[in-house]
């Protein structure tokens, strides 16, 4: 499963660009396949975007090439669309109402329907990412007519997208009316706005956190100030807060949805000690993200905290090895046991989510062969049994560990003495808002919208079809 995508925007300040690729750099979790600025300086648009990691895409010599006082910048994992330059967010287009400039972080349901029906009145799409039916959207004369243009755009277009254009003028955040995935608004100590998936990306240029932008919500940050306009149906019954931001995405540091990520975790580790006591000698969360998790299952069940794996900083990324013997080692590299800390030991380790489970029954399998006498497996989320089609990469749904298999079938699978999934209430119990403001449907399969036809990851893709 993988991180997929991060926004930033600013308007009236003169280091714009650098702005920008430091917010992007603090959201670099959020997606590492490609890196992209656009800046204005009134006049006209400047872009930059290639395939890598934030610092290895801008460096200063580059960053000096996007001037202007306004920017937007998107780090990108695809999940829809294959991983190339050509996908490279954010996407600039020329067209008669001008140059623009979108970013977007979440999956557009009927992507597919929109596009088949522009390429059936002869429209050419540069790109196979699902982002670019906005601009098709944006520059037909129905809506170029309309006085109220990206509202009724964003009306035709369905699921999640947290967006940030950059116009010559002005830069625009907007969110899906569910709010799946989370946008807030900074403000730096100069008076300058700024946009983010999030808030840690504020906390790096010392902006100040104003207020998340609401769901169904545009947002006009230019020379005049703040304008905010509403779009979509009013009154949802259902929100779309994606629960697994809390659980695994989002940085601990970050505040989204109007809670604290850590803190979050935390009391789903606490909740977990609560459904799942168990007698132990050491609590230890599978690194790095259980972290706060495994603090938590710690606090409310008096047990110890400790170490059993070292992490090395030093190995890529393991999902981009080509095959599983590979991806194998590269975890065998990453993480070792600390064979001394577990020998003989009664642990309990926490697990923030378990996808397909290889990882993790490979992880268990080196604290057997260090020694320890008893593993009980915690899992700060429910089972995940469904896929994502609002801007997560899950792998095939017959993949996930869960999906056809009872807890205790899994438990055998990955070879732990005991095994406790935290319940959905236990989960949502554990956020802010009541549970009909979020999205929980990878493991419940109840999806807040209709979803007609499910986007799969390169459905758009031309290469090699009539
Ligand atoms: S299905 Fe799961 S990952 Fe996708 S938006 Fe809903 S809670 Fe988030």
């Amino acid at each position: 499963m993988r991180h997929y995508c991060g926004l930033f925007g600013v308007f009236g300040h003169p280091e714009s660009a650098v702005l920008t690729s430091l917010g992007l750099y603090a959201q670099q979790h959020r997606g590492q396949e490609s890196a992209g600025i656009c800046t204005s300086d009134g006049r006209r648009i400047h872009r930059f975007a290639d395939m890598g990691l934030v610092n290895d895409v801008f460096n200063p010599d580059r960053l000096r090439t996007l001037p202007g006082s306004a920017a937007i910048g998107h780090v990108r994992y695809s999940t829809t669309g294959s991983s190339c330059a050509t996908n490279a967010q954010p996407l600039l287009f020329e067209f008669a109402g001008g140059q623009t400039c979108v970013g977007h972080n979440g999956t557009l349901t009927n992507a597919a329907e929109l596009r088949e029906e522009f390429e059936a009145r002869g429209h050419i799409f540069q790109t196979s990412s699902d982002t670019e039916v906005i601009i098709h959207l944006l520059a037909a004369p129905e809506h170029q007519a309309n006085p109220r243009p990206l509202a009724s755009v964003l009306e035709r277009v369905e699921g999640a997208f947290s967006l940030v254009f950059l116009f010559r003028d002005r830069v625009v955040a907007a969110r899906d009316p569910h709010g799946f995935r989370p946008l807030c608004l900074g403000r730096m100590p100069d008076g300058a706005y700024v946009v983010a998936s999030e808030t840690c990306a504020l906390d790096i240029i010392d902006a100040e956190y104003v207020r998340d932008v609401a769901p169904g919500e545009i947002l006009t940050i230019d020379a005049g100030g703040l304008t905010s306009e509403h779009f979509g149906p009013e009154g949802l019954q259902r929100g779309g807060a994606c629960i697994f931001e809390h659980v695994y995405f989002a940085d601990p540091a970050s505040d989204i949805f109007g809670d604290n990520v850590h803190m979050v975790r935390r009391r789903l580790g606490e909740a977990l000690a609560r459904e799942a006591p168990v007698d132990a000698d050491l609590v230890i969360p599978i690194p790095n993200c259980a972290r706060c998790a495994a603090l938590g299952y710690s606090g409310a069940s008096g047990l110890p905290l400790g170490r059993g794996f070292t992490t090395s900083h030093y190995i890529g990324r393991s999902f981009i090895l080509p095959d599983q013997a590979s991806r194998d080692l590269a975890v065998k590299m990453k993480l070792n046991v600390i064979k001394e800390a577990v020998r003989g030991k009664r642990l309990i380790v926490v697990e923030d989510s378990v996808v397909r489970g290889t990882t993790t029954r490979g992880k268990i399998s080196a604290l057997r062969r260090a020694g320890a006498a008893e593993i009980h497996l915690r899992v700060a989320s429910p089972p995940l049994r469904h896929p994502c089609y609002y801007g997560i990469d899950f792998p095939d749904p017959q993949k996930l560990v869960a999906r056809n298999r009872s807890v205790e079938e899994i438990r055998d699978f990955l070879g732990v003495d005991s095994l406790h999934y935290l319940s959905v209430e236990g989960m949502l119990g554990c956020v802010k808002h009541p549970q009909t403001d979020y999205c929980s449907a990878c493991f419940t399969g109840d999806y807040p919208t209709q979803i007609q036809r499910p986007v799969e990851k390169l459905a758009l893709e031309r290469n090699g079809k009539r």
